[in-house]
């Protein structure tokens, strides 16, 4: 019975895994990964490793998720080192719970590695700090929902001095804005689309909730940081924010009261 590793790959530059995630993709015997992969981070894996692409490809589905399960489980029973490997951290949007439940379940070994998520490796490449104390004291990392009853968003803890980060925007900007404003969201405020941060490609489009939908598209993937952190220049704003802050806080306490 081997181990498996469910290891973060990072947002795409190699130099972003951890050591230990690197050490174990140069001593994986097999690794099963996902297309959000870099080719760099890739070409870090064993070369005597068995290496099978798990994830989509041109909106196809190479395996679904039971089936890749099945296979961790398979692997890890003649296989001493079995890698799962997920761009930025399994924890974050990438079905990491299901994996594990299925190798608790059958009773194999498992070690999570984390890795550099999305929004903290597009938050570097903009330069942007999420929880600039000066205009954000908290960070949601969040998603549309979609698929059946997809048009609800919970955004029940956002605030206007909360840092929004938006995974899968997907293509169409119009949309996107649609949905932010109904999430409450002013028309002004500021967002920063980043694509493919981390990598040579990389792209950071500046704008506003309102100016978003008339953006040119970004390659995917791209990810939205949205909240008065994701400009270039904050000073000025921040007595307006905490003051905005000390306000809801009041509000809240009054309506508990
Ligand atoms: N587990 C991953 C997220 C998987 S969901 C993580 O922790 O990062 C896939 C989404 O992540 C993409 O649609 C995009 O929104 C974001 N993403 C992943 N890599 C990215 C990158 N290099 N640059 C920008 N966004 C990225």
């Amino acid at each position: 019975m081997g181990t498996v590793y469910l290891i973060g790959a990072g947002p795409g530059d190699p130099e972003l895994l951890t050591l230990k995630a690197a050490r174990l993709l140069s001593e994986a015997n097999v690794v099963l990964h996902d297309s959000l992969v870099s080719r760099e981070v890739l070409a870090r894996i064993s070369p005597s490793a068995k290496v099978v692409d798990v994830g989509k490809r041109c909106g196809k589905k190479l395996l679904t998720q039971e089936e890749t399960n099945a296979l961790l489980v398979d692997y890890a029973t003649s296989y001493d080192v079995v890698v799962r490997l997920k761009g930025g951290d399994p924890s974050i949007f990438g079905r990491g719970g299901e994996e594990l439940e299925a190798l608790r379940r059958a009773g194999m070994a498992f070690e999570v590695v984390p890795g550099v998520t999305a929004a903290l490796g597009a938050a570097a490449a903009a330069g942007i700090s999420l929880t600039d104390r000066r205009a954000a004291p908290q960070v949601l990392f969040t998603t549309f929902s979609r698929g059946a009853g997809a048009s609800a968003t919970d955004w029940g803890c956002l605030t206007p001095t909360t840092t929004l980060v938006l995974y899968m925007p997907g293509p169409n900007y119009g949309e996107v804005a649609q949905r932010l404003k109904e999430g409450g969201l002013p028309a002004d405020l500021p967002c920063a689309i980043v694509s493919q941060a981390s990598s040579a490609g990389q792209q950071i489009c500046w704008s506003t909730v309102d100016e978003l939908a008339s953006q040119e598209r970004l390659p995917a993937p791209a990810i939205l940081i949205v909240g008065r952190v994701a400009k270039r220049q904050i000073d000025g704003i921040a007595e307006a924010c905490w003051q905005d802050f000390k306000e809801q806080t009041l509000e809240r306490e009054l309506h508990i009261s």
